[in-house]
Parts: C-alpha cells; sequence; structure tokens
C-alpha cells in the first residue's frame, strides 16, 4: 500500500472493523477509529494501536445514525490527519423478527447506521478524495447485500442498498483514481452473531457451540466462520494499487453461500 495514507473506519471498536483498522495501521496508515461502547475499553483499543503500529490513531464516538455527527466525524478526521485516502463504511447492526412484528423504530434504525451512515459519509468525503487526487470506498455489505434470509427485512433490504450505493459510487468515480467496492462476509463470529447463536442456543436447547454449528450449516457450506482478519486481508488488497481497475464490485467472503 501507499505509505503516509488515513483512514477512518465506521464501527472500527469491534469486530470486523477493529480487524480493518488492524490492518490498515500495520500497513503504515493513520486510523481513525468509531465506535459506540464502554469509552474507556475503545480508549485501550485506540492507544494499543497507536503503540503497536507507531501511527498515529484516533477514536470518536460519532453515532452513524445521525447525520450531523457523521458530517463532524469525516470533517474532522481530514482535520486530525491534514488528509482522508481511505473510507471503511463497517457500522451495523442487526434485528431478527418476522415482518410484521417488525418494530418501526428497529426498521429505522438499521436504515440508518446500516445504509444512510454510508451516503453521508460518502457525500463529506468525495470532495476530500478528489482534490488529494486519490481515494478508495470500502463498504462492508453482506452476503446479505446479495442474497436473502428470513426475518432479517431491514438488514437484508439496507444491505442490497449499500450494494447499489456502491456501484453508482463507482460509476460517478471512474474516471478518477478513486475505487468504490465492497465486502460481502458471511457468517463471522463477532458480537452482532454471537447474539443469535445465543438466540439460537435458548430457542432449541442446543449449547452455544451446538447453536453455532447449527447456523454455520444452515447456509454457509464451508461450515467455518469467516474471520475478521480474512476480510482485513481482502480491504488491504482493495487498497492497494493492483486493484485501481476494480470498481463497482461487491465481493463475498462467505464459505460458499452465495454459490448455492
Ligand atoms: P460488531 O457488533 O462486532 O461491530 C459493530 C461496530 O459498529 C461496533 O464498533 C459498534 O460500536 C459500531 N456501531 C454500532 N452502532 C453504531 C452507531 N450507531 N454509531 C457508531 N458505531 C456503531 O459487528 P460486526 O459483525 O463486526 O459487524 C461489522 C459490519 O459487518 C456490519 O456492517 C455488519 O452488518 C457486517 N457483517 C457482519 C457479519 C457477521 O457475520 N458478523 C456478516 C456480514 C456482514
Amino acid at each position: 500500500m501507499k505509505q503516509g495514507l488515513a483512514a477512518l473506519v465506521t464501527g472500527s471498536t469491534s469486530g470486523i472493523g477493529l480487524a480493518m483498522a488492524e490492518a490498515l495501521a500495520a500497513e503504515g496508515c493513520a486510523v481513525m477509529l468509531n465506535g459506540l461502547g464502554d469509552k474507556a475499553e475503545n480508549e485501550e483499543t485506540r492507544a494499543r494501536l497507536e503503540e503497536d503500529f507507531g501511527v498515529p490513531v484516533g477514536l470518536s464516538d460519532a453515532d452513524m445514525s445521525d447525520p450531523a455527527q457523521i458530517r463532524t466525524l469525516v470533517a474532522e478526521t481530514a482535520e486530525t490527519f491534514g488528509r482522508l485516502d481511505i473510507l471503511v463504511n463497517n457500522a451495523g447492526i442487526q434485528h431478527v423478527s418476522p415482518i410484521e412484528d417488525f418494530p418501526e423504530d428497529a426498521w429505522d434504525k438499521i436504515m440508518a447506521i446500516n445504509l444512510s451512515s454510508a451516503f453521508h459519509t460518502t457525500k463529506a468525503a468525495l470532495p476530500l478524495m478528489r482534490k488529494q487526487g486519490w481515494g478508495r470506498i470500502v463498504n462492508t455489505a453482506s452476503v446479505h447485500g446479495l442474497a436473502a434470509s428470513i426475518h432479517k427485512a431491514a438488514y437484508v433490504a439496507a444491505k442490497h442498498g449499500i450494494v447499489g450505493l456502491t456501484k453508482v459510487t463507482a460509476l460517478e468515480t471512474a474516471e478518477e483514481p478513486i475505487t468504490c467496492n465492497a465486502i460481502c462476509p458471511g457468517w463471522v463470529r463477532t458480537p452482532l452473531v454471537e447474539k443469535q447463536i445465543e438466540a439460537r442456543s435458548k430457542a432449541t436447547g442446543l449449547t452455544q457451540e451446538e447453536a453455532a454449528r447449527d447456523l454455520l450449516s444452515e447456509k454457509q457450506p464451508s461450515k467455518e466462520f469467516v474471520t475478521p482478519e480474512m476480510l482485513a486481508g481482502l480491504l488491504i488488497f482493495l487498497c492497494s494499487d493492483s486493484a485501481s481497475q476494480m470498481t463497482g464490485v461487491s465481493l463475498p467472503m462467505d464459505g460458499g453461500w452465495f454459490a448455492q
């Protein structure tokens, strides 16, 4: 990867986003972390990354459901590092319920965090990337951006939306040294999925580990979890010069889920 770059990774205090932020820092990139959760723990993570990788690391608890806070976060990142080269739209939440019971506020929140936040960050970041003459936008979609599952109406709709936004962003930047792509993970064992394993274990009487295997065998032919580090590896490739003619694509990393 080029040296001296600065990245913003939304939803990077946990799971996939944290692994992506670590991988960018390991490549010498300054990184702005973002996320909710325990403030002291997040500050520890920030300090650890700075110490381990010797790059400037910032931290923001900007709420990705609030467009004003999102715009401020993008501006703050550019001010802190003097530039913004890589934007990773990764923040996301889940709610599982049949449509007729799906709470309206859960629908609105998922749309705001999983889809609209990426529009607001992209809108704010593009002028900065254009001015600098280079940029990479990577959206964490999901295999649920390409295929549906029951009881995930808002999540599936938002992730299909992210795949669409990825294509439009790619076309609008096609003649510039800016690319936009999406990564579509299958099951990854993060706190977001741990909640679904717990729910399955409660509903079926299976142990946590049996419920995890059950979840995998239903959808993911490899019957293995994708790891955050594997997804981070794909992000680094998408940010490299080798990927400069790759834009507008949504790449599954899903143990064969989408091949079925
Ligand atoms: P996670 O729960 O471990 O991490 C989510 C991150 O988003 C956390 O840092 C959290 O603080 C942050 N976040 C949540 N709401 C926020 C808000 N309002 N404002 C700012 N930050 C907020 O989950 P994860 O599994 O690492 O998920 C990361 C992304 O990957 C999500 O977009 C998710 O949809 C996607 N994804 C996950 C899986 C999986 O199996 N885990 C599969 C496909 C796609």
